[in-house]
């Protein structure tokens, strides 16, 4: 007789809160728990898996599959914005650098692809250099305006 797993109930890792004991066992015999999501749905839960992930300081299994699938796509959303934010304070830093050496106008620019979209414009510079050496605004969905013969690049010019 394997030895009766240690009694989680009552225990809460993340959204979910172990409700009751399982008949299941993992091959390595660990039990399983039934836990209780706080939108309501339950989730079968390995033992193994009801413990803190010590590196990220987060329960390894920390809500039903439905809103460990949601906090996963708020998370990408939130690294994304985080990247965004970045961005734009480069753009910004590059962009002061630049002032007197590109035309005026380019500096009026939205600052990113992101920020030209969410502006309804379609060109952006972010006062970086593209990978033939220009320096000048891009187009979203496209590139370096110099690259396509659009606009001279400021690197150019004497
Ligand atoms: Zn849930
Ligand atoms: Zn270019």
């Amino acid at each position: 007789m394997p030895s009766s797993p240690r009694d989680r109930i009552g225990e809460v890792y993340g959204k979910l809160t172990v409700v009751r004991a399982s008949e299941r066992r993992t091959k390595a015999g660990n039990a399983y728990w039934w836990c209780r999501c706080s939108c309501g749905a339950e989730r079968e839960v390995p033992s193994d898996k009801l413990s803190l992930n010590k590196a990220r300081r987060k329960p390894s299994v920390n809500a039903c599959e439905n809103c460990a699938r949601e906090l996963q796509i708020e998370g990408v959303y939130r690294k994304n914005d985080r990247e965004e934010k970045l961005r734009r304070k480069e753009a910004i830093e590059a962009r002061s650098r630049l002032e007197g050496q590109v035309p005026e106008r380019w500096l009026k620019l939205p600052l990113t692809d992101a920020h030209a979209r969410e502006l309804g414009k379609k060109i952006f510079f972010r006062g970086t250099i593209c990978l033939r050496g220009h320096l000048a605004p891009y187009r979203i969905n496209g590139g370096c305006q110099a690259c396509y013969g659009r606009t001279p690049s400021a690197a150019d010019s004497p």
